[in-house]
């Protein structure tokens, strides 16, 4: 059953992850940014999009790779 739950967490990981290619805001000076670059052209600061939240999905997409070789391997 949780591995039910993992395999959909993966796939809303991969979604984010397509959506997140974009634009965002600067986490230090807040101006639009494209959400890929490694450092921020206004301000100068490192990896300025990284959040609390991508590290998450990271997390979550790990969790989905284990689960899918679970069920691949069961
Ligand atoms: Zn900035």
């Amino acid at each position: 059953m949780h591995i039910v739950i993992l395999t959909s967490a993966y796939k809303e990981s991969i979604f984010s992850f397509l959506k997140g290619l974009n634009i965002e805001n600067c986490r230090n000076c807040k101006r639009e940014i494209e959400a890929n670059v490694k450092k921020c052209p206004y301000c100068g600061i490192l990896n300025p999009t990284i959040k609390i939240k991508d590290v998450w999905i990271g997390i979550a997409v790990v969790l989905g790779f284990m689960s899918f070789y679970m069920l691949f391997f069961k």
